[in-house]
């Protein structure tokens, strides 16, 4: 029996159920965007008693699935007010699905100021304060080493950072990878969520738990050999990204001219081999100790896309050091050392807040004239004083959208309050639809139309052209719903996107875990189900079409080098999420 659990923080008290019917079949996003509109009150404050966050793994996660140990994070968002899911690897997830936990929820709100930690394990829940030594702007290193200490190495464990603690709009929840470094459920506030709870980390022990049951293990074992196949034998999925990292599209990005540089005032820099996956390589191989180039961020991943970044004298830094840290701090922030960036990335891991928002809101914070362009050291400073926190470090924490009002700005780049990342839309039109559109705010991740407009990966739709790219955005936008819903690694996208074998095996994986009979089709219906009760959630928040749309000054302000702006019309763009 998969279990559904519910922990109350105004009472401490937990509660262990069967799953409800409804959730029986949905997983990772399906089940947390699915839970979030049945009961939280859309128009709750997000950081009250009415908010709850639920955690989910994927369908497919706990199991031999290649890349399929991400975990959904649910709740409405404080940064966006939106709803909002935020996926992240590490190890819970796959700890999670073996202990047979298809969900688990954390709602109510202390009276007090104690905070806690939640542990789940065979047994059940338990609820202790959390050790004096973890609070008050103890780093996430530092936090999951001690809890390591008290719970034993091997546990997974998710935190709220200080800037979670504090309750800042851009905190994350971190999550520890295998080998105790941070990844993060990142986008959106939902460690200020956490925060709001008084939960400051949520520890999970699989020990005793048993292996995810599967209907046909035999079945299983052959759509696996095919899937992982298919990822590897792409040149993107399977070599790429293992080399470069994510960080491979600075060179691309910049190539196309649709690299946001200096707050979105142009398209291109001219120090991109400062800071470009090759010189990440390069750096990484040259300093060598405890670098490594390529690295998983949860068991089971073949893609590995991350990495150990090390100082010069080889000693760990960072890891899962991606491309939209280095362009935000890099190109859009002119920061051009990719040793000062590294330290920053740390520093953002440590005190647990969104690279993307962090990064867009430095540099709108420097064309206010709020902090000096490019200024590495003082970005670093404005980052560890975030778990102090100073009044600056709190402004940059409240996000782009929060700076630029701050700093009396027209030119803000968010949408619904939220970052835009590290594609210009202007002169990459299908990741301009998916940004005005998507259901949580700018967001690449929720319909990733970089894949058609500049890698050529499921086909090519011309990024600076209109054609092609209403019906692009909406059919990423659907797929992404229904692959952030198995507890797939986005990226096995590439992988299948070509690849129609692939894609099959994905679905027979699924059919042969759980015995039935899922079609292409129903998968196509899975994600326009997510992506409709989402926005119903949304609807019933006070959005309406009006809020799906860029800044206006990409309307006016043309971006170099290709000197576009943003020209499709409302109606235009509320074509998108017709289905
Ligand atoms: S490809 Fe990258 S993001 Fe995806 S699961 Fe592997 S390491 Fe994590």
């Amino acid at each position: 029996m998969q279990k559904f659990i519910r922990i109350n923080m105004t009472t401490l008290q937990s509660t262990i159920t069967e799953v409800p019917e409804k959730y029986v079949g949905l997983g990772g996003r399906a089940l947390t965007s699915s839970f979030v509109n049945d009961e939280v009150i859309p128009t709750c404050h997000a950081l009250g008693k009415n908010n709850k966050i639920i955690f989910a793994p994927g369908l497919l996660s706990g199991t031999s699935a290649p890349n399929s140990g991400r975990m959904s994070v649910g709740a409405k968002s404080p940064l966006t007010g939106t709803i909002k899911e935020s996926n992240t690897g590490g190890s819970s997830s796959q700890m999670l699905a073996k202990l047979g936990i298809k969900a688990f929820v954390i709602e109510g709100k202390p009276d007090n100021t104690t905070f806690y930690v939640i542990k789940l394990d065979i047994n059940g829940v338990t609820i202790e304060e959390a050790p004096a030594e973890i609070l008050g702007g103890c780093g996430n290193y530092e936090a999951i080493r001690i809890l390591g200490e008290k719970y034993g190495k091997h546990v997974g464990i998710a935190l709220a950072g200080p800037a979670g603690e504090y309750r800042m709009p851009a905190a994350n929840i971190s999550f520890k990878d295998p080998e105790g470094n941070i990844r993060s459920a990142g986008r959106g506030g939902l460690g200020a969520v956490l925060g709001s709870k008084n939960v400051k980390a949520i520890v999970i022990d699989e020990t005793g738990a048993g292996a995810v049951p599967i209907a046909d293990p035999e079945a299983f074992r052959a759509a696996s050999k095919v899937f992982s196949k298919a990822i590897l034998d792409h040149p993107v999925a399977g070599t790429g990204l293992a080399l470069y990292g994510t960080d491979v599209l600075v060179n691309i990005l910049n190539e196309a001219g649709g690299l946001p540089a200096r707050n979105f005032t142009a398209g291109r820099i001219e120090h991109n081999d400062n800071i470009s996956g090759e010189t990440l390589n390069a750096t990484i191989t040259e300093r060598g100790g405890e670098g490594k180039v390529s690295h998983g961020c949860h068991k089971g991943c073949i893609i590995r896309c991350s990495q150990w970044y090390p100082d010069k004298q080889g000693k760990y830094i960072t890891s899962g050091f991606e491309y939209e840290t280095i362009w935000g701090l890099g190109a859009d922030a002119g920061i051009e050392d990719l040793d000062a960036i590294a330290y920053i990335d740390r520093a953002m891991d440590d005190v647990g807040i969104d690279s993307i928002e962090t990064a867009v809101a430095v540099a709108t914070a420097m064309d206010g004239g709020l902090i000096p362009w490019g200024d590495g050291k003082a970005v670093l400073q404005i980052v560890e004083d975030m778990a102090k926190p100073t009044p600056l470090a709190r402004i940059i924490a409240g996000g782009a959208a929060v700076v630029g009002k701050v700093c009396g700005l027209y030119r803000t780049p968010v949408v619904k309050d939220q970052a835009i990342p590290a594609y210009d839309p202007r002169a990459i039109k299908g990741i301009g639809l998916t940004y005005a559109t998507t259901t949580m705010g700018a967001d690449h991740t929720a319909g990733y139309c970089i894949s058609g407009n500049i890698l050529k990966i499921g086909g090519f739709i011309d990024p600076l052209k209109k054609e092609g790219q209403i019906e692009y955005a909406r059919a990423m936008q659907i797929g992404t719903a229904a692959i952030d819903s198995t507890g797939m690694c986005l990226f096995v996208y590439f992988g299948v996107a070509d690849n129609p074998g692939g894609y099959q095996a994905l679905i027979d994986m699924i059919n042969a875990q759980y015995g039935i009979q899922l079609t292409s089709d129903d998968v196509d219906e899975l994600g326009k189900t997510v992506l409709r009760i989402e926005r119903d959630f949304n609807k019933r928040a006070g959005f309406t079409n009006a809020h799906d749309r860029l800044p206006e000054f990409m309307e006016y302000e043309p971006i170099a080098p290709h000197n576009v702006v943003w020209d499709f019309t409302p109606e235009e763009i509320d074509e998108v999420m017709k289905f």
